[in-house]
């Protein structure tokens, strides 16, 4: 059975943990080279070690890079291009919530910078490079592959919903994801470079565990989960797979959630 992604290459970053790492799993899986990019080079590493364990048929390489840094993130699609010959899936999922993240009074300026700079122009960095690649892509009608390619940056359901514990420079940096990915869609729908969002809900990794480490602070999200159970790192990263095969080919611009039913939900089952 061929994979959805088969003779495709995609460029995840934040590819060492959590959504990054479980979709850099999955993309190998069915069939698409990989680089993975994370500031935290030896966490990539071992994300390549298990793709060449598990899918020795696919190429996995990892690279060091820091999102909010323009030119570490030109060489990572630099490199993409050069190893696999194309970019066809851009995943800029790299993000982070700082722990000093507070509300209007609290928060430090040098957080809400820092978070905008790695969650917002990151992703700006990500999208500027995989459409320069991805205008390059030539069709191969023998592989199925088209000109164009597929972008999804990772936003969250905070930039849909208020929360009364508040991570205001996150939520902002999250909203702005949302704005400048309709935006790319539209801007970008004619040259084949489809742009989407995925909007996760709260999940268990590192990134929100480490936030909420005590027993009060999640049941007080638990509660407002209709599921009553934070998601999975993995069930994100099927929602990525959608987005970054041809199954979406007629979606763009639209804010994939995938966070079981928290955006919908007024009062949760008892
Ligand atoms: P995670 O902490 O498990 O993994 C994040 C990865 O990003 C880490 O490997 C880290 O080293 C890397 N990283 C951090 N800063 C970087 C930088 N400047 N450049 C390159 N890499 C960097 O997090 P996760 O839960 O998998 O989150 C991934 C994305 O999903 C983030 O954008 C996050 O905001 C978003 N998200 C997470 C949740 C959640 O509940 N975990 C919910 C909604 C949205």
């Amino acid at each position: 059975m061929p994979g959805r992604l088969q003779y495709k290459s995609a460029l995840i970053t934040g590819a060492g943990s959590g959504i990054g790492l479980e979709s850099s799993l999955l993309f190998a899986q069915e069939g698409a080279n990989v680089l993975l990019v994370d500031i935290n080079l030896a966490a990539a590493e071992r994300g390549v070690t298990l793709i060449r364990d598990r899918f020795p048929e696919v190429r996995a390489l990892a690279f060091r890079a820091d999102v909010g840094l323009e030119a570490d993130v030109k060489a990572a699609v630099d490199l993409a291009v050069k190893e696999f010959g194309r970019l066809d899936i851009m995943f800029n999922n790299a993000g982070i919530m700082h722990p000093n993240d507070d509300n209007a009074l609290n928060t430090e300026e040098r957080i809400w910078d820092l978070t905008m700079t790695i969650n917002v122009k990151g992703v700006w960095w990500g999208c500027k490079y995989a459409i320069l690649a991805m205008r390059q892509n030539p069709v191969d009608e023998i592989k199925g592959l088209r000109s164009g390619g597929s972008i999804i940056n990772t936003a969250s359901f905070v930039a849909i919903m208020g929360a009364a514990t508040p991570q205001l420079a996150y939520t902002a940096s999250k909203g702005a994801v949302l704005a400048m990915t309709r935006e790319l869609a539209m801007v970008h729908a004619r040259e084949g470079i489809r742009v989407n969002s995925i909007c996760p809900g709260p999940l268990k990794t590192p990134l929100l565990m480490d936030f909420l480490n005590t027993p009060e602070k999640r049941e007080r999200r638990l509660v407002h989960l209709p599921m009553g159970r934070f998601g999975e790192a993995v069930e994100v990263a099927k929602g990525a797979l959608f987005l970054g095969s041809d199954d979406s080919s007629y979606v763009t611009g639209t804010d994939f959630k995938v966070d079981g039913g928290l955006t919908s939900c007024y009062v949760t089952p008892v």
